[in-house]
């Protein structure tokens, strides 16, 4: 009897452990750098709601994570597999946005003694929207009911922020509101990588939500794009070069917002603004035919309210 409560107690663990453990596995960018790249199709239980990338550097005083996952259970993989890298605590974390999977592992990571760091543009709006992304993410299933919202306890200020951990170098930089309001990059100068957060999609199309403003986006982006980035971590899709992240994402922003706004200067209609334009050059991308209607009419709804 007790053998067997025994044996089937292993045995759970046994199956549920490597399950948790290995929806996460971080791949060399550079040195010290790491990335996981996620699913590019919609958050699931099974993707722990890590359908998006998450960083991992190793510095001299400790391991830092950029972005956090959708809730505790994702924080937790995240963990486990930042193990299989490196066995140096984690000692910080940055947010780069405001979606659930960027940032409700915070508390989990703050309860192993980890600092958060985020933008005050970013803790505006994980605030501001907060029942609204709870609610997206609890929607997906019961796993992610369990959360406490954790926002960085001194959120950094003015545009431009410079962090250095075990002498590695985290320039956490606000251009513009991007995917969600008060979205930023963060740079690591020293390795040239480029972790951009949901700035830039890769593989699949991104979205433009009714709470984007693509033309805000569009600036952040050509500002982001500047910056002299040898490897490009993304939001969402594979680690990049500059050339492939304009093709998919800069591009399509600027067709988007130009083709709108030409149709609604010469007061034309929303179904005017694809056939005005060759998309051929974005079909391939995943959700393209989900995904581009939706652009269409939430930016030029947006921009009609202007
Ligand atoms: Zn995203």
């Amino acid at each position: 009897m007790k053998l067997n409560w025994f044996s089937s107690a292993v045995l759970a663990c046994v199956i549920s452990a490597p399950a948790l453990a290995d929806v996460v596995k971080f791949e060399q960018v550079t040195d010290n750098v790491y990335a996981f790249i996620g699913e590019i199709d919609d958050r699931t239980k099974a993707n722990l709601g890590l359908n998006a990338n998450i960083g991992l550097v190793v510095t001299d005083a400790g391991a830092v994570i950029i972005d956090t996952g959708a809730g505790p259970r994702s924080a937790e993989a995240i963990a486990k597999a930042a193990k299989k890298i490196t066995d140096q605590k984690i000692v910080a974390v940055f947010n780069t946005g405001s979606q659930d999977h960027r940032w409700l592992g915070n508390d989990y990571f703050a309860q192993q003694g980890a600092t958060i760091y985020a933008m005050d543009t970013t803790v505006a709006t994980q605030q501001n929207m907060l029942d609204s992304i709870l609610n997206r993410i609890m929607a997906v299933d019961d796993i992610f009911r369990d959360q406490t919202p954790v926002h960085a306890s001194e959120p950094l200020t003015g545009k431009h922020a410079s962090i250095t951990i075990g002498g590695t170098t985290f320039e956490v930089k606000y251009f513009n509101d991007a995917h969600f309001p008060g979205d930023v990059v963060i740079w690591l100068p020293q390795s040239e990588v480029l972790f951009s957060g949901d700035h830039v999609y890769v593989d699949r199309l991104l979205g433009v939500h009714p709470h984007t403003h693509a033309v805000k986006w569009l600036d952040a982006f050509e500002q982001m794009i500047q910056l002299p980035a040898k490897y490009i971590v993304p939001g969402h899709g594979a680690v990049s070069d500059k050339a492939k992240v304009q093709a998919e994402t800069g591009d399509y922003l600027k067709q988007l917002v130009e083709a709108i706004k030409e149709v609604q200067e010469n007061f034309g209609a929303l179904d005017e603004v694809t056939p005005s334009r060759d998309w051929s050059q974005f079909q391939h991308l995943r959700h393209f035919d989900g995904w581009h209607g939706r652009n269409v009419s939430n930016t030029f709804m947006r921009l009609e309210m202007e």
